[in-house]
């Protein structure tokens, strides 16, 4: 039998997930001879021996690859034969060119949890347990490959016991880089506000502080979470009081599925997801009779809700005369990034929490807690972070040159792309304090050299004053690289476009609250004709001013009055409706001011601005203490009589685009409010009004151009009533509608659409 000798070059996610140990017991078995190892481009393998044994290690490694592996490609070439005495597992070598993708990080794996409730495994109650198959990745990494010299657990020096596993090809932690054990591995540590260190042991410790009403700071996985005991109204409203947070929803973790099921409905979709190794917090509808505080999320129908997902978080679950359920927040300062070093956690969170539970494994890379919500079976992101960064999302182009997306403002994360990849980053936040422009900066360092992608395009927004633009900016100056200017729905359609891995013109509906527009106003309600190459605006809501600017949209009662105004004039002062009782007159007097003499009121074509108005109008929301609340709790109230009522909308064309007048909508509800009818019912009502104003506009473009595809994109399509409504809609008129999943609709997914337009334009 003639010997032959065989080089693959598999490409993918396929470091981290027990590749290597994989293709070692695939050969062992069969008596092939050579090598595996980890380059920068991939997995690099020899395979020397009888012909049929070699394929069935290559036909093996494409039918079943380990579960978290995905392969792009493989590359096979046929080479003389060497005579190699053994097969081995080779250290890893640095390449020229480096393409290897980094794995998200990894929920904790059934069998780890096993051993770690184990009292008979060496391993019983270690809060680092891990193996190949989960535990810390993309936050412990400083560079690549991913080797553990090049991870923070390098600090760590293994014991015997985890240097034999290590090395055995037929354990389950055979090089599983941050492998750790309680004689060698990093260690939990409980200290007060002082930064004393509390003797007792610190997880138990933990949670019978948590049981009496304390706030903790609790180290995680990719930063701290602020947490207390969910179903402790004091604690609960003491967190929002020190945190400076009093009304936007409080993530919850519970100790299992069964827990959330007490609080919430939970579709077999929903379960499935939660349980996963992303492990997301969920956005699930809370069961009516539910017996949490409604401090937890008020006037909302969902509450978000994560499982423990590290060892640590497992841990704080297993006594059960203790709590079942914690609050889990992030643990940062309102507007700031999520806190990663001990140091800064004490120093910073010091007025919010009691106790801190740290630990020694340094985060190399903030990535906070990814929440998605489940709409018809499918996925929402909402926010896209651990758990899914940084796995490659398609580009829709192959682009040549290497190109770095800034992002929006708010809600910010940054994307780089090259040939046909597109790394989008972990969540950052809102840019507006220097914290998060220097995690934003050190953010783009690292991607920049983890994935050895070097811009020489740099793409931002049309905002001028957005720091992300001004970042851009400087960047493309001090590299002398082109930059480009992308307008801000133009890349949410053109984000909805790469998650549907769709490349045509569109219909693109992109409502939000605050994207700049070529005219210089706020758009915010577009009808557009897009691709990627290109876009025309064709239709959008009226003008309107937006009476103070920022101020306007942290204060709906402005645009309530605005609105009014235009309505009725000054007649409005009139009204018999409770608005009219609240609005202070002196306020009013200002705000006319404004208006009138067009000083401090910029134009606005905004959705998001329309449902604030309305919100307030209906008593709901007169200011608000997180972004989209008051549009939030206007959808949260609908009653749906499944009647056909709704409220029209006014079209006129003008040059061509259709301009859509909101006044008929608010002279309806005034109407409404003063007949008493309960806002729930007028909230359905002007909701079904948009639903059938998208249905109209999209039939007109469709006439006017032919085009049966439309794309809703935006941060207002986070609404699920409207998104489900509008979406149904269309279908029935025959449009193939093109809705948001792995990406956000929201300003999270903006540099996702500047570098796929990037990608198309730039030859
Ligand atoms: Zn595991
Ligand atoms: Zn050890
Ligand atoms: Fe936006």
């Amino acid at each position: 039998m003639a010997k032959e000798r065989k080089c693959l070059e598999i490409i993918g996610i396929v470091q981290g997930v027990g590749f290597r140990p994989f293709i070692y017991r695939l050969a062992k078995r069969r008596n092939l001879k050579g090598f595996v190892l980890n380059n920068t481009r991939g997995v690099i393998v020899e395979l020397e021996g009888e012909g049929a044994q070699i394929e069935e290690v290559i036909s093996k490694i494409k039918e079943n690859p380990p579960p978290l592996a995905q392969i792009e490609k493989i590359e096979c070439e046929s080479l003389p034969v060497l005579e190699y005495r053994d097969f081995e597992i080779r250290i890893s070598q640095k390449t020229e060119e480096r393409s290897t993708l980094v794995s998200p990080d990894i929920a904790t794996c059934e069998k780890c949890k096993k051993e770690l409730l184990n009292p008979d495994d060496r391993r019983y109650r270690y809060p680092f347990i891990n193996c190949i198959n989960c535990g810390p990745r993309f936050t412990i990494i400083r560079e690549l490959p991913y080797d553990r010299k090049n991870t923070t657990m390098a600090k760590f020096k293994m014991c015997e016991d985890c240097r034999l596993e290590y090395n055995d090809p037929a354990n389950r932690r055979f090089h599983a880089q941050p492998d750790a054990c309680p004689v060698c591995g990093p260690e939990v540590r409980l200290v007060d506000r002082t930064a004393k260190v509390i003797k007792e042991e610190p997880i138990s410790k933990t949670i019978e502080l948590l049981g009496e009403g304390k706030i903790v700071a609790i180290k995680g996985l990719g930063g701290f979470h602020l947490a207390c005991n969910a179903k402790d109204k004091a604690a609960v409203s003491l967190l929002r009081e020190r945190k400076g947070r009093p009304s936007k929803p409080l993530a919850l973790m519970a100790r299992d599925v069964e827990v959330v099921r007490k609080y919430t409905y939970l579709s077999k979709k929903e379960e499935e997801l939660l349980s996963s190794s992303k492990s997301p917090i969920l956005l699930l509808l809370k069961r009516e009779e539910n017996t949490l505080p409604e401090e937890i999320a008020p006037g909302n129908r969902y509450i978000g809700f994560i499982l423990p997902y590290t060892p640590l978080h497992i841990l704080l679950f297993q006594d059960p005369k203790e709590v079942e359920v914690l609050v889990m927040t992030s643990g940062n300062k309102i507007g700031e990034p999520i806190i990663i070093k001990n140091s800064e956690a004490i120093r910073v969170l010091g007025d919010i929490a009691d106790y801190f539970l740290l630990h020694n494994r340094d985060i190399h890379i903030p990535s906070d807690d990814s929440v998605v919500a489940i709409l018809e079976d499918k996925p929402i992101m909402v926010r896209r972070s651990r758990g899914y960064v940084p796995e490659p999302i398609k580009c829709p182009a192959h682009t040549k040159k290497n190109i770095l997306g800034c992002g929006a403002h708010l809600k910010n994360t940054f994307s780089l792309a090259r040939g046909n990849e597109i790394f989008a980053s972990h969540h950052i936040g809102d840019l507006g304090t220097p914290k998060a422009m220097e995690a934003y900066e050190r953010g783009i360092k690292h991607f920049e050299s983890l994935f050895d992608i070097h811009p020489e395009v740099i793409v931002v927004d049309r905002h001028p004053e957005y720091l992300s633009t001004k970042f851009g900016e400087k960047w493309a100056d001090e590299n002398d690289s082109l930059l480009m200017r992308v307008q801000h729905h133009h890349a949410h359609i053109a984000s909805c476009l790469v998650d549907n891995d769709i490349d045509k013109e569109v219909i693109g509906i992109a409502w939000d609250g605050t994207g700049f527009g070529e005219d210089g106003a706020i758009w915010g309600g577009e009808f557009l004709i897009a691709g990627f190459k290109s876009y025309q605006r064709k239709a959008h809501l009226e003008y309107i001013p937006l009476p103070g600017g920022e101020k306007a949209v942290k204060e709906p009662w402005r645009m309530a009055t605005t609105y009014l105004y235009y309505t009725m004039g000054e007649d409005f002062l009139d009204l018999d409706i409770e608005f009219i009782g609240r609005l202070d007159l002196k306020k009013w007097e200002m705000l006319k001011v404004m208006i009138d003499r067009k000083i401090n009121a910029p134009l606005t074509s905004s959705a998001g601005r329309l449902f604030d108005a309305v919100s307030s109008l209906l008593d709901l929301r007169d200011r608000i203490t997180y972004l989209g609340q008051a549009a939030i709790e206007l959808e949260m109230i609908i009653e749906d009589d499944g009647k056909a009522n709704f409220y029209n909308f006014k079209l006129r064309k003008e040059d061509g685009i259709y301009i859509i007048n909101a006044i008929p909508v608010i002279r309806s509800i005034i109407d409404d409010l003063i007949h008493r009818i309960p806002p729930s019912v007028i909230s359905a009502r002007f909701h079904k009004g948009l639903i059938e104003m998208i249905a109209d506009i999209t039939r007109r473009l469709r006439d006017d151009t032919g085009i049966i595809d439309v794309a809703l994109s935006g941060g207002v399509f986070q609404n699920c009533f409207l998104l489900q409504g509008a979406t149904k809609r269309l279908i029935k008129e025959g449009f193939r509608v093109y809705t948001h999943h792995n990406i956000p609709p929201n300003d999270g997914g903006i540099s996702v659409g500047q570098v796929a337009i990037a990608a198309n334009v730039i030859p």
